[in-house]
């Protein structure tokens, strides 16, 4: 498939003079932050509190730390804290008592948070529990940074029309795509070669499969050079985060699967790379911090300053670069395979994969099962007819249901 500038225009957002959050001069942007309490959460609130006169925060979610959840809204003077577990909500009124910021629970909440007026909301929450309020956040026609990868993996083309229908901004905040969003600047995909994904390989980059294969929940949560939360880590070692990428950028960049690549690079310097047909290749590098992509997605069209380590390119040395071993990390094939099967397919494997990862961390399966209960339940997927393409949120969210049900009899757990 490919596609032209109309649609590479969906997510290129809007090229109006804009002024960036750091010197910023007029009213404050008005931010929401969905998962404030993650990972890319506090990133964000981080870059929040080096200019918090640039910002007014409107809403903040979490899951069920309601403690974090209120400790947060305090500090950022949030409108809103919203907390996903009703069983939260006590705990939260209580922490916000007397402070004027409003408290609500459930999953209703979490929805009407992510369409309430706002300049930006920040899709941070992992997994398909992101869906709903990010849709809801496009609905409403609220510009997007996205780091939720599953709106993209499961909903694919659903998402994007729902973006399109809307005419609402989408930024991407998953480091490689927002570094191929700024490679591929205004150009147009047609004349785009190759989008190249750099990947770090993870902790198991060097190690034999046999190795692999007995490794322990601690070793795989330690990543050479990310600090994430433990989903998208464990991912990182098993490569399925670059094969989550690859389905990403397949909806993000329409040029086609077969002009998506993946290159291993350990030191996690260039993000991304995007070869033109005249031989150019321009690509996005800094140090790995997830706040510059983040600060990107807040500012566009204009940069903030955010806090990443400058880069020295004679300290470093050099940079290497390998092909992925798709023997010992099967997950990029998987991705492969499952955008090539089509439909509903990269949904299967997310789900399939969220549910192995989980069993992974509970200590009920090995660390090469979950590639193995990801490949096993496409097949029975396909067989059960469960690839049908979703035409809507709710086709989604059910055949997400229904993979998880087959992960979760692979491996014997359901
Ligand atoms: P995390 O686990 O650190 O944080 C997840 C957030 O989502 C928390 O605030 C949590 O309370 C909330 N949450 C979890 N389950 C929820 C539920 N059922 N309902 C409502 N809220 C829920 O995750 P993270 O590492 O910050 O990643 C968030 C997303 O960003 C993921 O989709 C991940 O793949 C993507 N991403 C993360 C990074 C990174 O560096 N961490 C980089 C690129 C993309
Ligand atoms: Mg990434």
């Amino acid at each position: 498939m490919s596609l032209g500038h109309e649609d590479q225009l969906k997510i290129a957002a809007v090229r109006e003079p804009g002024t960036a959050p750091s010197s910023h001069t007029g009213s404050p942007r008005r931010l929401s932050i969905l998962g404030a309490t993650g990972s890319i959460g506090q990133s964000t609130l981080d870059l929040v509190g080096r200019t918090p006169e640039a910002f007014e925060i409107v809403a903040l979610t979490a899951n069920t730390n309601a403690q974090d959840l209120a400790g947060l809204a305090r500090r950022h003077r949030a409108r809103l804290a919203v907390i996903a577990d009703p069983g939260g909500y006590e705990e939260l009124k209580n922490s916000l008592a007397g402070t004027g910021i409003e408290a609500a629970a459930g999953e209703a909440a979490l929805v009407a948070a992510a369409g309430l007026p706002a300049d930006c909301v920040v899709a941070a929450i992992v997994g398909a529990a992101g869906l709903k309020p990010t849709f809801a956040a496009v609905a409403q026609g609220r510009r997007v940074a996205l780091a939720n990868k599953e709106c993209l993996v499961t909903a694919g083309h659903v998402f994007m029309s729902a973006v399109t229908a809307a005419g609402t901004e989408l930024l991407p905040v998953d480091s490689e795509h927002s570094a191929a969003f700024q490679a591929l600047g205004t150009s147009d995909l047609a004349d785009v070669e190759r989008i190249t994904l750099t990947a770090s390989g993870g902790p198991f980059r060097t190690w034999p499969k046999e190795r692999i294969a007995a490794a322990t929940r601690e070793q795989a949560l330690q990543h050479p050079n990310w600090t994430m939360g433990p989903k998208i880590t464990i991912d990182s070692a098993t490569l399925m985060n670059k094969g989550l990428e690859l389905i990403e950028a397949f909806y993000l960049f329409p040029v086609g699967v077969d002009r998506l690549d993946v290159v291993v690079h350990p030191q996690s310097i260039v993000h991304c790379l995007v070869s033109y047909r005249d031989g150019s290749v321009l690509a996005q590098l800094a140090n790995p911090d997830m706040r510059t992509p983040i600060a990107l997605s807040l500012s566009f069209p204009a940069r903030m300053s955010a806090p990443t380590q400058p880069l020295d390119l004679v300290k470093l040395g050099s940079l290497t670069f390998e092909a992925p071993d798709l023997e010992r990390f099967p997950a990029l094939g998987l991705a492969r395979a499952a955008l090539e099967r089509g439909g509903a397919a990269p949904s299967v494997f997310n789900a399939a994969n969220e549910i192995a990862v989980a069993a992974f961390l509970e200590g009920r399966i090995g660390f090469l099962d979950i590639a193995t209960t990801v490949a096993t339940s496409l097949d029975r997927a396909e067989r059960e007819s469960l690839f049908r393409a979703p035409h809507s949120l709710a086709d989604v969210l059910a055949t997400d249901e229904a993979a998880r049900a087959v992960a979760r009899n692979v491996i014997g757990i359901g």
